[in-house]
Parts: C-alpha cells; structure tokens; sequence
C-alpha cells in the first residue's frame, strides 16, 4: 500500500514538473497523429520500415465486408459449432495449416477513416468508424481518406490503386463480388470517384432515366470534361476478370466522348470484352481468350444471398418466434441450374483463378502473376438489415471461395508462391450475447451443429428498415451501422509474415504491392510515368487525336491544346472552367498500360503550329508536342492504313523518344521542346508527322476518351 501511494506521488511529480519519463515497456506507445498528417500517401501506416521476407507470384485478397470478429464467430458458432472450424477461413493465418512450412501470420488492424464524408474533403477529421468506400480506398492505395470517397484523397485527387499498379508490372488482374460491381469494395480497383454512388453516366439508374446530378459531382462526368462514372472507368481499367452483380447500370448510356449514345453494354463488347449478363450457364462457359478480358455481371443488383431472411426482433417477439435455423433461398446464385450450373462465390473464385492462371500461362503473353480481389459483399449488406442467417451465409459463401481457391491453386501448383490474405474492411454491429436484450433486436439462433443456442443482438438502430438489402435503396437506409472496432487480418504464403502485430488498414496495400514488387511509395509511382509518350495522329475518320502511353503511374491526365497564337483551343484545367469544379477528376482517366486517346478537336487542316502540353496530375510529368494540322491538298491515304504498312510507322517511332536524334521523314516537324513538371524526367517531346490530308477541317466533336 505504501509502496502503491509511493509510485502515485511520483508520477504526480512528473506530471507537475512536465518531465517526460520514457519506461522501457512504454517504449512502443506513441500517441496519434493528426487528421492533417495522416492524409498523404502512406502517412497512416504503422510498420512503413517493415519490409517482406519473400516475393509473391500471386496474390489473393479476400474481403468480408463487414466481417468483424463477432461476424466471423456468429457464422463459426452456427455452422461449425463453438469448437469448430472453417475449412477456408480459419486456415489462412493458421502456422501450418495450408502447407507445412510456409509463412502464415495474424494480426489484427486499425480502420477509421478521415471525414464522414465529402464535406469533410478538404478539412480532413478523423473518423473512428470508416465505410467501404473510405477502407477500400485504405487497403487499394495505401492513403487514407474521408468516407464516400473512392480512390480519392482528402483533396480529391486520384490515389493509384492495387489493380492500375499490378497493369503496370505486367501482372494479370481480377475483380471479383457478390454486391453490385459498382458497390465501394469493388469500385475501389476500378475508378476514382468523388462520390461512391457515381455509379453510371446517368447515375443510379437502368438507364431508362438519369439522377446522375444526385450521385455524381458535376466535375467527373464525361459532358463537363471529367473522368467519368465508376462504370465507365471500369471499362478504361480493363481488369482482365471482373465478376460481379449490378449489370443493370450497364444498361445506362455514355452522355459523352467516344461512346456517346451507346449504352456500357454495348460499349463493353466494342472494346472487346467478354460480356456476361445476369446467364450462370453462360458464365460457367467462360474460358481465357486472349486481349478479351471478362466482364460477367451475374444479377441486376447486389447477388442473391445464400440463405432466407431472419429479421431481428425486438425482446418479446423474439422469445416469442424462439430459435431459428437458416434456410438456403431459391433465388441463390449458388443453387444449380437445369444444366448443373452455379454461381456461389466459390464458383465465381474458381473461374477467376482458372482465368487469370490461363492467361499467365500463355506464353505469347508477358503476364507473370496476378493480383485477385474476392469479396463476400453481403455479409455487411445482411448486418445492416439485422439478418443473422443473411450474414452467415454470405459468410459461408467467402469461407467456401477461399476453400475453392486453395485447392485450385494446389490443383495448379500455385499454392506456394501465392499470398493469400482473408481479412474485412470494418467491423459491424452484431454481437453474441446471452439473452435477448431489453433495449435491442435480436435473433435466437440453435446450431445444427453443437446444439447450443447462440444469441445475436443488433444494438444500433430501434427498427430494421425492409429495403436495407435492396439495391436500389443502398445500405444507408440500413438501420445498422458499422462499428470501429479493429479488424482480424489473416494471411499464408509469401510475405505473410507482415500481417502480424498490430497494422492499419493503409499497411495492407503495402503488404500487397511489397509482396508482388508493385511500385508502393509516391516517388515508385511517379517512376512508372517516366516513359510517357505522346503520339499526335490523324485517324482514319480523318479526326485528329492524341495515343498516349507509357503514363503508368497516373490515374488521371490533364492537356492543354493551343493553336498557333496561344489561343487554347481545349483544356482540362478546371481553373478556366470554373471555380466550382474538382480539379482532382477533371480530365482523361489513364488506361494503364494501355494506350489512351485524347481527342483534339479543333486541329484544322492546313493549319500549323499547334502546341498540346499532356501532363500526368499524379506524377507531374509532362510531354510537350508541336504539330500542324493535317495537310489541306486532298490526298486520299488515310494515316491508319499508312501506319498499318509501317509507311508513316515514324509517328509511332518518334514518340517513343527517339525524336531529338532521328527527325521525322515526313511532313511534320520534329521538336524536342525539352522538359516541363518534374526535374526526375523530362519527356522528350514528339511531333507527330500529320502528312495525309483526310478534307475534314475540324474533327467532330468527341470529347474525351480512352480505350
Ligand atoms: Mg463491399
Ligand atoms: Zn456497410
């Protein structure tokens, strides 16, 4: 006692004097940064100076949304019995379990988010309980940023993601869902969108009517010269697999640029995709062809769940229903067709790996591993609607895709060389109490397995709204809510090793780009726009555009086009725009490592002395090009079918850097006009060689586009 009052006197002495006394034992803790200091790229990690003991061939990320702790052992507890197991689950992260001597580590990680949404963009706060969106954008980039936001900072500038990154190392990629695919978890590989609900060109909609005003900011769509919706941006992304619900925002049509007036659908098979919509029997049919990636959308909205529904219920009606058992529902993806068909999410992993390990296999392919995100959407979904046979088995659904997965890549001799991680991006309300309580709802479960009776409160909302699983309504009119507690993180294989401890949800995506060698830190990034190219060419239509390559490590680009007075004849500075606009998704979305076309509208014939300034807002690389417009004489050649014939291939050949020495043969005038952004490049300038004549003075006016 004496002693106890000792210590208590002493430390009430530091405290009086200001002495900052450090134990040993304490030397660990630190208090947390500010909402200001945790906004850049990176900043929230908490093992930055942890590096990966081993590279990854391949790496798996299995997202529960929504699958905290609690959620895990509800559906543990119910399928498997308290002293049971999960075949897929509880066998990544488990020492041995998946093979004999490799890595597998544990950890749990830290999720909160930087705003409670885009009114907080700008004036960052932090937020201890994050949305998908917000921890999707964590996991995919490694930044931090407020809730609602995809892929964007808390200044709404565009963060490379996981799949952009692994394109750019030549890895094949995948995307894989049981909500809709435009849905926050998903849409975090595929876009970069001020708002998560920026699904389509006309919104949130089938396409037969447009409230893109509601989900949108202005500043992103396609007609006031933005990037584009999160569909549309999935399209320039080109994930070699994307599987997943939501087809009917596929139905929406493009209010702008190269596809204007043709619905994604369309505009999917014209870029050549494989496309799927709402046919198991056509999607099990699926097999890997080359530079046609897949496009399976297998439901209107978010995918059937596994099992019936069991609302919770308040303490009376739920003594009164007494314990349930869940049921699998009909309309479940997962149940056989006439043909023998499925779609479970383990169906769709299979196809996906079978996919992705095809394409990596073809030899006349440089692909040298894949990256595969599968998430088990509607864990969440079902939490919010106070559902615990919903939640269990949208949770059996991902412990049966990571079981699926395992012994494909066993079947493919893959196991070894690939990471697989299993983790969630924020926790949910459901808690396994004892009773039903007096002041929450809840469900009274008997598991088939043990026979206990397992007790599932939902304590944050008096009532459970009926449309919470509906995708036309959204989980916010959901009556529970996420809780921000931290997360189980589970991994086996290759640099899994760096999930233990503590971590934060940022420290995942460097685990990932770590493990598969992606470039993770901003300069890494910056490094991949070095070798951008730009190529001014005129079409076969006789429209004049700009091909632009090599400008990995950008998200999104902005240009300038000036005639030969100065005047800018086009420009994505939102600056002259107007004063309102977001800088951040203003522009051309980067089709990484593929070509990316700007229209230039306004390149007359006969004219001369054009200047187009193209500039990655990412990495601040710029490429400078003068060109004259195409001739005015009439020749009838077109520039497509010279190119074709190698003829006039000195376009192509000089953007490629080899301007400066080796000026064009043809009519256009090379210029190396030297370096502009970043001191680490200067990319050398190319002048296209416009030399045919198409007779249109002015291209018809496109717009933006990628392709
Ligand atoms: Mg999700
Ligand atoms: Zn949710």
């Amino acid at each position: 006692m004496r002693r106890h009052q000792g210590l208590k006197a002493a430390a009430a002495a530091v405290i009086a004097t200001g002495m900052i006394v450090t134990f040993p034992s304490m030397a660990f803790a630190q208090d947390g940064k500010s909402a200001t200091e945790l906004s850049g790229h990176g900043a929230a990690q908490r093992i930055a100076t942890t590096g990966v003991t081993s590279k990854a061939k391949n790496v798996i990320l299995f997202i529960g949304d929504g699958m905290g702790d609690s959620e895990i052992t509800v559906a543990r507890d119910y399928l498997k019995g308290a002293s049971g197991s999960f075949d897929g689950l509880d066998s990544i992260g488990q020492p041995g379990a998946l093979t004999s001597n490799g890595e597998a580590a544990t950890g749990q990680y830290t999720t909160y988010s930087l705003g409670s949404g885009s009114k907080d963009a700008g004036n960052p706060v932090v937020t201890p309980v994050t949305d998908s969106a917000a921890s999707g954008s964590g996991w995919a980039t490694g930044t931090k940023t407020y809730n609602n936001a995809v892929d964007v900072d808390v200044n709404q500038n565009a963060q490379l993601n996981l799949i952009e990154l692994a394109k750019a190392k030549g890895l094949a990629t995948g995307n894989v869902t049981t909500a809709e695919i435009q849905d926050a978890t998903p849409a975090v590989l595929e876009s970069h969108s001020t708002q998560r609900s920026c699904y389509g060109p006309q919104g949130k909609t089938d396409g037969t009517s447009d409230n893109s005003a509601k989900n949108c900011d202005a500043s992103q769509l396609k007609q006031n010269g933005g990037i584009g919706s999160i569909s549309e941006q999935l399209l320039d992304t080109r994930a070699d697999v994307t599987i997943g619900g939501g087809s009917k925002y596929f139905k929406q049509t493009a209010q702008a640029g190269t596809y204007k007036g043709t619905t994604l659908w369309e505009q999917a098979t014209e870029r050549g995709y494989q496309t799927v919509s709402n046919d198991v029997d056509a999607f099990s049919k699926l097999t890997y062809k080359k530079n046609s990636p897949v496009l399976a959308l297998l439901s209107d909205g978010n995918m059937p769940t596994q099992y019936d529904t069991t609302p919770a219920l308040s303490q009376k009606a739920t003594e009164e229903r007494g314990a349930v058992t869940c049921s699998t529902s009909s309309s479940w993806l997962g149940n056989k067709t006439a043909s023998g068909n499925s779609a479970s999410l383990a169906d769709m992993t299979d196809k996906a790996i079978d996919l992705l390990q095809s394409q990596v296999g073809d030899t006349s392919t440089s692909t040298s591993g894949f990256f595969l995100q599968v998430e088990g959407a509607s864990i969440d979904k079902q939490d919010h609607a106070a559902n615990a046979c919903g939640q269990i088995g949208e949770t059996d659904d991902l412990d049966k895709a990571i079981s699926a997965a395992v012994a494909k890549l066993k079947t493919r001799g893959e196991l070894d060389d690939t990471l697989i991680i299993v983790t969630a991006d924020h926790a949910h309300t459901s808690q396994i109490v004892s009773e039903p309580p007096a002041y929450a709802l809840s469900t009274i479960l008997k598991s088939p397995v043990d026979g206990s009776t397992i007790v599932v409160s939902y304590g944050t909302a008096t009532s459970v709204d009926s449309g919470a699983d509906d995708a036309s309504v959204g989980y916010t009119a959901g009556g529970m809510e996420h809780t921000g507690t931290q997360l189980r993180i589970a991994a086996s294989g290759p640099g899994a090793d760096r999930v233990t401890g503590l971590t934060d949800q940022t420290d995942n995506f460097y685990t990932i780009a770590k493990a598969l060698g992606l470039a993770s830190t901003t300069s890494e990034q910056k490094a991949l726009s070095d070798s951008g190219k730009v190529a001014v060419k005129k079409k076969s239509d006789g429209s004049v555009s700009a091909e632009v390559t090599g400008f990995d490590g950008d998200s999104v680009l902005s240009y300038t086009l000036k005639d030969s007075t100065g005047t800018i004849l086009a420009t994505t500075d939102s600056s002259a725009k107007s004063a309102n606009a977001i800088s951040g998704v203003q522009g051309v979305r980067v089709a990484t490592a593929q070509t990316t076309d700007i229209a230039l509208d306004g390149v007359e014939s006969g004219a001369t002395g054009y200047t187009l300034s193209v500039t990655g807002k990412q990495s601040g690389k710029t490429v400078t090009v003068s060109f004259d417009g195409p001739a005015a004489d009439g020749s009838t050649t077109t520039s497509g079918d010279v190119a074709k014939k190698g003829g006039k291939e000195a376009a192509s050949t000089l953007a490629t850097g080899k301007v400066a020495e080796q000026p064009s043969a043809a009519t256009g005038v090379a210029t190396l006009l030297g370096r502009t952004g970043s001191a680490v490049l200067g990319v050398v300038a190319a002048v296209a060689a416009l030399a045919l004549a198409g007779g249109i003075a002015v291209a018809a006016r496109r717009g933006l586009f990628t392709r």
